[in-house]
């Protein structure tokens, strides 16, 4: 460990708050899929901050958007309009085909905005009794972290302490459609689902599941919400992940690299029958549909439409999963995941995907594991064949060292 390392991670334990695990590395610069930390060294970025850089650091194009837009003007909070918000708006409602969007920073926010939105409209379009909508998510979700929204997580870590959650909000077993079935009452008011669950472990639920889901809520008058924090925007292969069910869901929430890496840009998408239970007043944000964002989110948007880059992330996603199917380290137990967004299972009494993720970055390769013993790997979308063919040789390798 360098002594630069050292001291900016020794301050960081001593200053801030201890809700992160102390980080393994300290990051300086970042250009395109590559980053420096402060001793200079160099890293592949396979974690891509959770998804959220889908164009790589420091793209040119988004930062040509930002200080452009930061000169000009950054925020005027929604107490008056601005001159870009209202172009993000109608591009998001073009491009994803809907009649509303709602502009939020964080994925949490969005996440919040689609259930408020889904209780209001089951209160007053569905005509649940004041008070009473209950939400359905699924077992091994994540969807971020405020006190509603762990209260919808089935993992013991997230909730212990921070309870008393707020009621009807309950989960059922992520890929079955039947337990959606028999779990939904004349009370619920939304499923809210993630098309394929990243932080859960890359969990890929089967072919049909959405389409499924969206025919049993569309039959009882439940909102399917789909969270496409993560899988939106490329990263799955398509546009969005629903896009690989042919499933357009009732409510639609979009985050991280919608903001281009650059700042929290989210949103939450509906038709006017939901979206209209908003009044003025009824919700909102300082920071939420500034012009700064939507500048960045406009470009993002810009990018996505020219470079079709979902098509290259099916392309390279497929071609990594079979190069790493190809080193068939014995401690593997399952490779799976949708376009750039994959995950390898060790064996449970194999070693940890912690202690493959701390291996990897010794040699060059910047991630780390998500929940069931899986290493993730979900590098910024614009990374090229040789680049990703490498990085697939040096996690073979370091997987098979492993399984010795
Ligand atoms: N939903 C999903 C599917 C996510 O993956 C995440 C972040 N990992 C969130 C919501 C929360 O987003 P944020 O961290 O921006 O609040």
């Amino acid at each position: 460990l360098g002594a630069g390392t050292y001291l900016l991670r020794t301050r960081e334990r001593e200053f801030g708050a201890h809700n992160y695990a102390p980080p393994p590395v300290v990051f300086q610069r970042g250009v395109g899929v590559w980053l420096w930390d402060v001793e200079g060294r160099r890293y592949l970025d396979m974690m891509a901050a959770y998804s959220a850089l889908a164009f790589g650091h420091a793209h040119p194009r988004l930062l040509g958007a930002l200080t452009e837009q930061a000169g000009r003007l950054a925020l005027t909070s929604r107490a008056y309009a601005n001159d870009r918000l209202p172009m993000l708006l109608e591009r998001l409602c073009v491009v994803f085909g809907y009649q509303r969007a709602l502009p939020v920073n964080t994925g949490l926010e969005a996440v919040e905005t689609a259930l408020k939105a889904a209780r209001k409209w089951a209160y007053q379009v569905k005509g649940v009794p004041a008070g009473t909508a209950e939400i359905i998510a699924c077992q091994g979700n994540f969807h971020g972290r405020s006190i509603a929204i762990v209260g919808l997580s089935s993992e013991a870590r997230y909730r212990q302490g921070f309870g008393p959650f707020p009621p009807g909000l309950r989960c059922i077993p992520y890929g079955d459609p039947q337990a959606l079935e028999e779990a939904i009452t004349p009370h619920t008011a939304a499923f809210l689902v993630e098309p394929l669950q990243a932080e859960g472990g890359m969990i890929v639920p089967p072919s049909g599941y959405l389409a499924r889901c969206a025919e049993i809520c569309a039959r009882h008058n439940v909102l399917l919400i789909a969270d496409e924090v993560q899988t939106g925007l490329g990263r799955t292969g398509r546009l969005l992940g629903c896009d690989h069910d042919g499933v357009r869901p009732d409510g639609l929430i979009l985050g991280k690299a919608l903001g281009g890496g650059l700042l929290p840009v989210s949103a939450f998408l509906a038709d006017a029958a939901v979206m209209d239970v908003f009044q003025p007043g009824d919700h909102g944000s300082t920071f939420g549909g500034n012009p700064l964002g939507a500048a960045v989110a406009l470009e993002v948007l810009d990018l996505l439409a020219e470079t079709r880059i979902w098509e290259h992330a099916e392309r390279l996603g497929a071609e990594l999963r079979r190069r790493l199917a190809a080193s068939q380290a014995p401690c593997v137990r399952e490779i799976r995941g949708r376009g750039l967004l994959t995950g390898i299972e060790l064996a449970a009494d194999g070693p940890s995907a912690a202690r493959a993720a701390e291996l990897l970055l010794t040699r060059g390769i910047a991630t780390r594991d998500a929940r069931g013993n899986v290493l993730r790997l979900s590098p910024p979308l614009i990374i090229d064949d040789a680049v990703l063919a490498q990085a697939a040789d040096t996690v073979g390798e370091v997987l098979g060292i492993l399984s010795a």
